[in-house]
């Protein structure tokens, strides 16, 4: 790579760790819980816990974090495979499951219990609350803190036989109830909840917590660096007690980074379930999402969204990434590689009068002029074509360049025409059709007439156009407030743009779109770069556009 690319903390960290001899090879992991599909959010977690594997030479583990059973279901754990995959990234044969740890994590609570690290506590998730103090006091010691470790033992072993209902004891650590550290008051490792797991089923009545968990699953594994996401800070002395209290053969290291927030954009699970189970979008895989298959389905490419989250960085502090960010990578990437086509999205029917009725002339077009790679097509031209009904106007202002009466433009690859006449309905006024000549001496390419023209519009031949269904997208949220002034959006100020949809059923594009299957992407000139979609049938196509060509990032300056 010419460019230079600095460092990111984390692979400071890493240098420094092989530099010591603390680690050898780099083992990583990316550990989603499958009570949702994936979002942008976890493609950047994706991209820098296998991106560092594959830049360490190391390895990257696939982990479901299913140690809560109640929100887990089979058709997430398929869709975050698909996801990962299509992102570019493989496991190989390192799929895990927290789950498959349980009768480890149960050992090595019962192991902290009989080490006095331990203890079963009767108080109830309130009186837990209560007990636990605030920031500004410490909290009380549980009356059940000092039971003997046989009696820990004794319950803790019934707690696990279903002696007991749910929620009515924990296991506590017994670490500091006069800590400034929240965490660390004695956290609950082990609850009581009958619920049915999707792999394990009724066979467990106890479920470790999250905090218990991790470090024991990071250690089995053989993880060197456990990357999370900065919440888990506070979390981190919990994690290396865990780890340091228990001899699992490894010691895992949890570094902290910036989890990535998108203007315009939702990411909790809770709230796009929410979208999905009350209707607001068409699924999961709406092309208006910020999951990974809603952005997959939109058309956007593995390699942009890699791109996007290389350039965004990792780093220690919270911010707010501009969404135009990651249009600009996808568009970056399309000017290069999509093809050129004319579509004609609201069509307005041109009749070229002085053009021989039944001719049609083939006219040679390049398929992208940024890569002579993609060779060219033929554009088939007729009498009656189609052009934008937004490209013309009966009264224009000054410096307008598009059609109006009298006034002449260039078609794309083709001709000069002129418009002579306006035909409107009678009773609605509406402009129907437009009558134009044609200037035969300036054909695209052959043109020796010198003439210069200001416009040049896009068009479709009417007998020729293929009919599509176009879907425009704005995004699925605006802010309600105002930005704030460090630039960061709130969940909490985004409320559901009424207008993220519109649907154009009587589109019209050239003929060479024709046979295109879902995935493949376009440019449709003066309009966007396209993808088709899922819908599509053999005898309709359906588009959604994933951007438009105007690009806000570039013209901010590369902020
Ligand atoms: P939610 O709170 O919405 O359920 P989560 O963070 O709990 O999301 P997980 O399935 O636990 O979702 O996340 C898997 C991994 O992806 C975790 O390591 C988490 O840190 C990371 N991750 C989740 N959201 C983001 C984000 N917005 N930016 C970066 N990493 C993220
Ligand atoms: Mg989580």
């Amino acid at each position: 790579m010419s460019e230079f690319v600095p460092r990111n903390f984390i692979q400071n960290i890493i240098d420094e760790d092989l530099k010591e001899n603390r680690v050898k090879k780099i083992h990583t992991r990316f550990p989603p819980e499958p009570n949702g599909y994936l979002h942008i959010g976890h493609a950047k977690s994706i991209c820098l816990n296998f991106g560092l594997a594959l830049e360490y030479g190391g390895l990257c583990n696939l982990r479901y974090d299913d140690t809560n059973p109640s929100k887990e279901d089979q058709e997430y754990v398929e869709s975050i495979e698909r996801d990962v995959r299509w992102l570019g990234f493989d496991w190989e044969d390192r799929k895990f499951y927290a789950s498959d740890y349980f009768e480890k994590m149960y050992e090595s609570a019962e192991q902290l219990i009989k080490d006095g690290k331990a203890y079963v506590c009767d108080l109830s998730p309130e009186e837990i609350r209560e007990y636990r103090g605030t920031l500004t006091e410490p909290g009380k010691e549980s009356p059940y803190r000092n039971r003997s470790v046989e009696e820990n033992l004794d319950l803790f072993r019934r707690m696990r036989a279903g002696e007991f209902p749910d929620g009515s004891r924990t296991l506590r650590a017994k670490m500091d109830m006069a800590s400034p550290n929240l965490n660390m008051r004695d956290p609950v490792l082990y609850r009581i909840l009958r619920a049915t797991h999707h792999r394990t089923g009724d066979n467990w009545c106890v479920y470790p917590m999250y905090d218990f968990a991790h470090p024991i699953s990071d250690a089995l594994e053989g993880i060197t660096h456990s990357i999370c996401t900065l919440e888990f800070e506070d979390h981190r002395p919990l994690y290396d007690w865990v780890i340091n209290n228990l001899d699992l053969g490894c010691k895992p290291r949890q570094i902290e980074f910036a989890r990535l927030n998108l203007t315009n954009t939702v990411m909790s699970k809770r709230k796009l379930r929410e979208l999905v189970e009350k209707g607001y979008v068409d699924g999961w895989d709406d092309p208006r999402m910020p999951t990974i298959s809603g952005i997959r389905r939109r058309g956007y490419t593995p390699s942009s969204i890699r791109d996007f989250c290389e350039r965004i960085g990792v780093a220690k502090a919270n911010s707010t990434v501009d969404i135009s960010l990651l249009e600009h990578c996808i568009r970056e990437e399309l000017n290069l590689t999509a093809p050129r086509v004319m579509a004609v999205l609201r069509p307005l029917k041109v009749i070229i009068d002085n053009y021989p009725e039944g001719q049609v002339e083939e006219l040679p077009a390049e398929n992208n002029p940024q890569n002579p790679e993609l060779g060219s097509r033929t554009l088939l031209f007729s009498r009656e074509i189609y052009i934008e009904q937004e490209d013309f106007m009966e009264d224009p202002p000054k410096k307008y360049f598009r059609l109006s009466p009298g006034k002449e433009v260039r078609l794309k690859h083709a001709y000069i025409i002129k418009c002579e006449r306006v035909v409107k309905d009678e009773k609605t006024g509406e402009v129907v059709e437009l009558h134009c000549t044609y200037d035969p001496q300036t054909r695209s390419g052959l043109d020796q007439s010198g003439r210069k023209v200001k416009g040049t519009l896009h068009w479709v031949s009417a007998r020729h156009a293929v009919p599509a269904e176009v879907r425009l997208y704005d995004h699925l949220f605006i802010n309600a407030s105002d930005q704030a002034e460090n630039g960061e959006q709130q969940e909490e100020d985004m409320i559901l743009n009424p207008d993220s949809l519109e649907r154009l059923t009587n589109c019209l594009i050239e003929p060479s779109v024709q046979g295109a299957k879902p995935g493949d992407r376009f440019q449709f000139m003066r309009q966007g770069y396209f993808c088709v979609d899922l819908d599509s049938t053999a005898d309709r196509l359906v588009f959604n556009r994933i951007v438009s060509l105007k690009d806000s990032w570039a013209k901010q300056g590369k902020k």
